[in-house]
Parts: structure tokens; C-alpha cells; sequence
């Protein structure tokens, strides 16, 4: 499509859209970018085929700035209008985010705009709702606490293949649907944490309208990220991602991986090359980034105004700091699955992926509920140390020994 076709298009698609004062253009990148009549920059991508576009950036609630012990909700108002005057108009919270004071200071925050001027996503935790009237009734608490009639986007959060079975269990899924047919939630996905194999089962189940995984460099091979965006893609289910940061790992990096980045461009945040990453895959439709200080999101606004996706030899520079940050991983793992399977099953790599992710982060609750996952008897304390799997290690890993640290650890 030519310059003054998608321009025709775009204007066409933009009387219809709900957002019909937004002024369409074409980004250096080819990105569609929308301006909010403020001269906005951010870069947007469309939905499906739809006249909806969606910034980039996406304002995650999970990390808002506190004070006092609480959520500072002057500094989180200065940081919406920044958001919405730069056309990052994309909301996510949920019902948990700060005890619930997320949601609540969406709905106060938000409420002086347009309704159809911002996109408001929050998520169904099945497992807080323990029932079919507990997701009911939570679902309406949660129109309450945002002061609104309806979602934009809308989840079954965190699903696994736990979570997965517990919104079964409690029909949850089934009553999204109907909210969905009454026009309370406008589009309806999920987000997700654990195997492809899982992903896979839960894309078949429903006709759905995007997902939200966790996805970035580090873990494209490590938390087989790779995988799980290749699914979705084929199924044509636009992405969100979660976590292009690593939970703020890949902000700070290690000082060899930040100076190989700093050679490259001076003036380019870790941050930067982490997000560019992302959004570079063309399937991704909106970066989450959980920002809690205006400078955070005075960064990302300018990497997004307009997205500069990689090149090929930004994306080399990137490996080589990547290859120097592995270095101090726990276990030099790649996930390259040379040394299964294993004649008793034990599954080394997801054990080794899971361990890392766990030495970088220190966030035990998340690695009791990855390694929880893993099948009892595929678990490190199963290895009976026969040494077949060390001997196809590209890496010379000793994984027996490792098996049994980590099986020590976990004890
Ligand atoms: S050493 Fe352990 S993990 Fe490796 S193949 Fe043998 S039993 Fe499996
Ligand atoms: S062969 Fe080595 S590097 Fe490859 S997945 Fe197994 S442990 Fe990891």
C-alpha cells in the first residue's frame, strides 16, 4: 500500500473509529502513529484489521511511585497527563496491583478524560475469585473501583495450568463471553506464565482476541519466549508483552553487558535497546513498561516517539551484550535441549531456565510456582546422575551436580 493509500485508509478507518478526533500518519518506520491533536509522537500499531490503533508503550500499574506507604498519586497523576499528552494511551492494571489501589487510582486519574480517548485493561484472577459468583462479583468490583462501564481490554490473568483449570471450575471464561456480548469488556485475551505445550492447549479453547506474555531478549531462549510469540502469531492473536525488562534486570544489566551497549550509542539507555527489542516483532502490539519515576517514562516516551525498530547490526551489538550478561547467569544454559530427554524424564532445561530467572530476579515466590509446575517426577531431585545428558552439553555443563544443587536449594 502507497503513502496516500494507507493515509486514505487510516482517515477512513479513523471517522469510523471510536478515537475519530485522532489524525493519522505515517511514522518513519511505517508505524501508524495517531496524534491526540497535542503533536504526540508515540508510535501505534493497528488491531487485526480493525480501525483501532494502539500506542506502543503501554502504561503498566503494577510499580507505580509510592509515598508514605502508599501510592503517590500526585506524582502518578503528572504521570498520566505526560502519558495521554504524548499519545501513550494504553492502561493496564489489575485487580491485585497495589492491594487494589491500582484499579482505584485508574478509575480517580482517569476519570477527566474522554472515555474513548485511553484504553483501560485490567485482568480476572480465578484464583482469588474461588467461585463462579466470586468471578461475578469481583468482575463488578472492579467496573466500581475504575469508575467505568466497560473495558477495553480485558484478561484471565496469570493462567497456567493451574489457573487455567480453576477458571474452568468456575466458569470464568463463560461469563468474560457474556460480558463481552453486553459490551462490558471490548476485547478479551489473557495473560500467561508457563509452557508453550500449556499455551498451546489455551489458545485452542477460545476465539481470542490478543494475550499478554512475558516476553524479552533474555528470555526469548531461556523462558522459551521464542516459542510462545511463534504460537500466538500463527493463530494470528496479537501480543502484549509483559516484562520487556525482566522485572528491571536488563535496566542495570552487568557492567561488561552495559559497556559493549554504551560503545554502540552513547546516549541510549539499557531500557531502550530492551524495549526497541520487543517492539521491534512485528506481532507485538503494545509494550507494558511498569514506570515509577517520571524519568522512566520520559525515557520510554522518547524511545517510542517514534519506535526505531533494530537493525541488523544494532541486533549483533545486543547479542554480544546479551553473550557477556549469560556469562554470570547461574548456569550457562542456552535451552538448546541437546542433552534430553532424559532416560527418567527429569526435564533439565525448564529446571535450568527457571533456576536463572530466579538468580537474577531473587523473587522465590516466582520460582516455587515455576518449579511447583514442572511434573513431580521431571523435577532435579529425580536425576539418578547417569551422566548421559552432560555428554551432548554444548555449554560442558556438569548438569547432574547442578541438578542436585538445585534440588538441594529447593528442600
Ligand atoms: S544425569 Fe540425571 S538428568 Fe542427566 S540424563 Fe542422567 S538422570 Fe537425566
Ligand atoms: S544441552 Fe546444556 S545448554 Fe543445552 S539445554 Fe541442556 S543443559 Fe542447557
Amino acid at each position: 500500500m502507497n503513502r496516500r493509500d494507507f493515509l486514505k485508509n487510516a482517515l477512513t478507518f479513523a471517522a469510523l473509529a471510536p478515537l475519530a478526533r485522532l489524525i493519522a500518519r505515517e511514522g518513519a518506520d511505517g508505524d501508524k502513529i495517531f496524534d491526540l491533536r497535542t503533536g504526540s509522537q508515540v508510535s501505534r500499531r493497528r488491531f487485526r484489521n480493525t480501525a483501532l490503533t494502539v500506542p506502543l508503550l503501554g502504561f503498566g500499574m503494577m510499580r507505580l511511585p509510592q509515598k508514605n506507604g502508599g501510592i503517590d498519586s500526585q506524582m502518578v497523576r503528572k504521570m498520566f497527563d505526560a502519558a495521554m499528552k504524548a499519545g501513550c494511551n494504553y492502561f493496564d492494571t489489575a485487580y491485585m496491583y497495589h492491594g487494589g489501589d491500582s484499579e482505584k487510582i485508574a478509575g480517580e486519574l482517569l476519570r477527566k478524560y474522554p472515555r474513548d480517548s485511553y484504553y483501560l485493561t485490567s485482568k480476572m484472577p480465578s484464583w482469588i475469585a474461588g467461585s463462579e459468583k466470586g468471578v461475578e462479583r469481583l468482575f463488578q468490583e472492579q467496573l466500581e473501583r475504575c469508575k467505568t462501564e466497560y473495558f477495553d481490554f480485558y484478561m484471565l490473568h496469570a493462567l497456567d495450568a493451574t489457573n487455567w483449570e480453576l477458571s474452568q471450575k468456575y466458569r470464568a471464561l463463560d461469563f468474560l463471553k457474556e460480558m463481552k456480548k453486553q459490551g462490558k469488556i471490548r476485547r478479551l485475551g489473557f495473560s500467561f506464565h508457563d509452557t508453550p505445550e500449556v499455551l498451546q492447549t489455551i489458545v485452542k479453547a477460545h476465539d481470542w482476541d490478543f494475550a499478554q506474555i512475558q516476553l524479552n531478549y533474555l528470555d526469548w531462549e531461556l523462558y522459551r519466549s521464542k516459542e510462545q510469540y511463534e504460537i500466538l502469531t500463527k493463530e494470528g492473536i496479537p501480543v502484549i508483552v509483559m516484562e520487556p525488562l525482566r522485572g528491571g534486570s536488563l535496566s542495570s544489566l552487568t557492567p561488561e553487558a552495559t559497556a559493549i551497549l554504551r560503545k554502540s550509542a552513547p546516549e541510549a539507555s539499557n531500557s531502550a535497546w530492551a524495549l526497541r527489542y520487543v517492539a521491534s516483532l512485528p506481532n507485538v502490539l503494545c509494550v507494558l513498561s511498569g514506570m515509577t519515576l517520571m524519568e522512566h517514562l520520559q525515557d520510554n516516551l522518547k524511545t517510542f516517539s517514534p519506535l526505531k525498530p533494530l537493525s541488523e547490526p544494532e541486533r549483533k551489538v545486543l547479542e554480544e551484550a546479551l553473550a557477556a550478561y549469560r556469562k554470570r547467569l547461574a548456569v550457562p544454559c542456552t535451552a538448546c535441549k541437546y542433552c534430553i530427554p532424559c532416560p527418567v524424564g527429569v526435564e533439565i532445561p525448564r529446571i535450568f531456565g527457571i533456576y536463572n530467572q530466579y538468580k537474577i530476579n531473587g523473587n522465590q515466590w516466582l520460582f516455587r510456582n515455576n518449579y511447583n509446575a514442572i511434573p513431580a517426577d521431571a523435577r532435579a531431585s529425580e536425576c539418578v546422575s547417569c551422566g548421559k545428558c552432560a555428554k551432548h552439553c554444548p555449554q560442558k555443563i556438569n548438569i547432574p551436580a547442578m541438578l542436585h544443587k538445585i534440588a538441594g536449594e529447593v528442600k
